[in-house]
Formats: structure tokens, C-alpha cells, sequence
């Protein structure tokens, strides 16, 4: 960050004068309206507005000469400086801005166009977050507290940006409040009757007589804040949640923006989670598989039984219906899809060998290839089609 002298092209010992002369000087050669599109004049012409805006008080000034840049920061200001945009830095030195008779004010009275919404407080941006859920959590719906970083609204002010509050306001001399100016004009096809929105305030029909020392005149500053998040069943990974009014606080006390709350999901121990379906992989032994039995396998919910026919192949899927997830506000549920697969031993004794060496040539044991192919090719294209 450049020194805020250098900046403005000033002495350390200039008086309040030279520096707002400086300051006219330079914000004039950078302003945007004479830079279109020219983001380093911009970034020039905000950077010029911070360091008078430090510079041009002489409380700030002071504590910027002992501490430097550490002096003026923190204590409500935000990061990024005390200005947010271009709007920010016209309404809070309409004493140069909108002087009448300056130069200043046609450069800057006719090319701003702005509403009279902006004008009394612009919205609050939109603050995004993360939560990541589980599937059991996904599945049931949960609460989690997020903590963000967010602008709220200055206590000093009460938002309003002016020292003293709303108090902190005077009626705009030049539209006497109210926020436009009207022209009328001959020509030889009649009178006409512009209406332009008063450069002097803005269109807010109001000035500001003195910046709230706490947040600079923005009317809010940075916080951290612990949120409570609803999470509906069945909110996925990709889903956001906006829950209004919660994000940064408005400029001026504008209205405040949302928070967009994204959905992240966790891998899961057992499951592959496919739209509403899950997936879950059960190893069964050779006896089983033959013999059949019952297990119980994990399900979102708590462990379920599961009935195994006996002559269950390798590689069938079994549906477990309705154990999947819900379908976000609305009535469906996927179901849990079970794919067997039939353990083959690796190590065996003398005598498991012995009987399994009387039964390699029995005739139930010869493997049956066509039946085998349609249970589990075609149950397995059935399952994933
Ligand atoms: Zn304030
Ligand atoms: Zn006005």
C-alpha cells in the first residue's frame, strides 16, 4: 500500500488546503466519467479517495503519522479500504463533488446516472458458504452453524453512515430534497422540461453533514457471524440455499444481500451415492452364496436384513426399496441397490481342500454358463440402465 502523501503528491507538513487542493487536482484527472472503462484510473481515483479521506481528517491524519497504515485501519474499516465503489466515494465528498460553480460540478453532475434507489442506501452483496453434509445427513435433513465473514451494520450509526444517525443528515440545498432538478427550456418547437436527477446529492434529497467516524460513512463494517442453516432432506451436492435478507448488509442502510449457502457432499465408508440411489457392495462366502442365508447390511438409516436366495451368482444386484434418498420437497425416494459379490478362499486347510477336491467334479458344481451370464450380465445392464 503507497504512502498516502505520495499518493496525493503532497509534503507531510501540507496544510488542509493543499491537500484537498491536491486531491481536486488528481480526482479530476482520474475521475470516471473522464476514463470510461479505464480500470487503472479507477483504481487510481479510489486509491486517491482513501488517502484523502484519511488525510482530510485531521484526528485520522494524526494517528496515520504515529502507526502509518496500521493507525487508520481496523477500528470498523474495512478491508479493502473504507470505500466499497464509486457511489461511496461522490456521496461522501459531495463538499468537493458538488460544489456549485466548480468545474467539478459539470464534470461530475452530468455524466453520474444513478437511481434514486442507490442513492438512499445501496444493497448488501450477496455473502456465499460451504456446509458439508454426510449422506445420513443428506438423507434426513440437518442444522449446521456456519461462521462468515460479512459486513453488518454499523452499531455507531445504526447504518445510516452519518455521525449522530439519521441527525447526521441535512436536506440538500440545491433540489431542497427533493432529489431532482427541473429545467425548462424554449425552442422554437415549445417548452421542454428536463428533468435531471440532482448532482448535488444523488438523487437522495439529502447530504451528508458528517461521515460516522466508526465505519468511514458506509454505514456497516466487517464482522464475523454464526449463522443457523436449515437444511432441508434431500438437499445434494451442487444445491444451494438462499436464505435472504442474511448476507452483507446494504451501504447506507440499504437493504442487506442473501446468504447462498452451497452443498457439499462427503464421501461416504459404504455407499456410492447415483441421483437418489445409493450403492453398497456386499461380499458374501461360497456357502452362502450356494446355501443362502440372511445378512444385514447398512442402510442410511441402521443396519436392515437382507434375505439371500440360496444359488445367489456373483455380481446380481439386490433393491432395497425406499432406502434411498429423498427427493428434495417433493415425494420420491431412490432406493439402495445391493451387488453381491461371492468370496472365493485364498487359503485352505488339508481337510477344506479335501472336500472341496470331492466336490470339483460334481455335477451341480459345473458352472452352468448361460444361466449364469443372464443373472448377472443382464440384471447388472437392468440395475444401471
Ligand atoms: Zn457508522
Ligand atoms: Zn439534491
Amino acid at each position: 500500500m503507497r504512502d498516502y502523501y505520495e499518493v496525493l503528491g503532497v509534503d507531510r507538513n501540507a496544510t488542509q488546503e493543499e491537500i484537498k487542493r491536491a486531491y481536486r487536482k488528481l480526482a479530476l484527472q482520474y475521475h470516471p466519467d473522464r476514463n470510461p472503462g479505464d480500470k487503472e484510473a479507477e483504481a487510481r481515483f479510489k486509491e486517491i479517495a482513501e488517502a484523502y479521506e484519511v488525510l482530510s481528517d485531521p484526528e485520522k491524519r494524526r494517528r496515520y503519522d504515529r502507526y502509518g497504515h496500521a493507525g487508520v485501519r481496523g477500528n470498523g474499516m474495512p478491508e479493502g479500504g473504507p470505500f466499497e465503489d464509486l457511489n461511496d466515494i461522490f456521496s461522501a465528498f459531495h463538499d468537493i463533488f458538488g460544489a456549485s460553480g466548480s468545474v467539478f460540478e459539470e464534470v461530475f453532475g452530468g455524466g453520474r446516472r444513478r437511481t434514486r434507489r442507490e442513492a438512499h442506501g445501496r444493497a448488501g452483496g450477496d455473502v456465499h458458504v460451504k456446509v458439508q453434509l454426510t449422506l445420513e445427513e443428506i438423507a434426513e435433513g440437518t442444522e449446521k452453524e456456519v461462521t462468515v465473514r460479512k459486513y453488518v451494520p454499523c452499531a455507531t450509526c445504526n447504518g445510516t453512515g452519518a455521525e449522530g444517525g439519521t441527525a447526521g443528515y441535512t436536506t440538500c440545498p440545491t433540489c431542497r430534497g427533493a432529489g431532482e432538478l427541473r429545467q425548462v427550456s424554449r425552442s422554437i418547437f415549445g417548452q421542454f422540461i428536463n428533468i435531471q436527477t440532482c448532482p448535488h446529492c444523488g438523487g437522495a434529497g439529502r447530504i451528508l453533514r458528517n461521515r460516522c467516524p466508526d465505519c468511514g460513512g458506509s454505514g456497516r463494517r466487517m464482522s464475523e457471524e454464526t449463522i443457523r442453516v436449515t437444511i432441508p432432506p434431500g438437499a445434494l451436492e451442487g444445491h444451494y440455499l438462499t436464505i435472504r435478507g442474511a448476507g452483507h448488509a446494504g451501504v447506507k442502510g440499504g437493504p442487506p444481500g442473501d446468504l447462498i449457502v452451497e452443498i457439499e457432499e462427503l464421501p461416504h465408508e459404504h455407499f456410492v451415492r447415483e441421483g437418489l440411489d445409493i450403492y453398497y457392495d456386499l461380499v458374501i462366502s461360497f456357502p452362502d452364496a450356494a446355501l443362502g442365508t440372511e445378512v444385514e447390511v447398512p442402510t442410511l438409516r441402521g443396519r436392515a436384513r437382507l434375505q439371500i436366495d440360496p444359488g445367489i451368482q456373483s455380481g446380481k444386484i439386490l433393491r432395497m426399496r425406499g432406502r434411498g434418498l429423498p427427493e428434495l420437497n417433493g415425494p420420491g425416494r431412490g432406493d439402495q441397490f445391493v451387488r453381491v459379490h461371492v468370496w472365493t478362499p485364498t487359503e485352505l486347510t488339508d481337510e477344506e481342500r479335501q472336500i472341496l477336491e470331492r466336490l470339483r467334479h460334481a455335477p451341480s458344481f459345473r458352472p452352468r454358463l448361460e444361466e449364469g451370464r443372464r443373472s448377472f450380465f443382464s440384471r447388472f445392464k437392468d440395475a444401471f440402465r
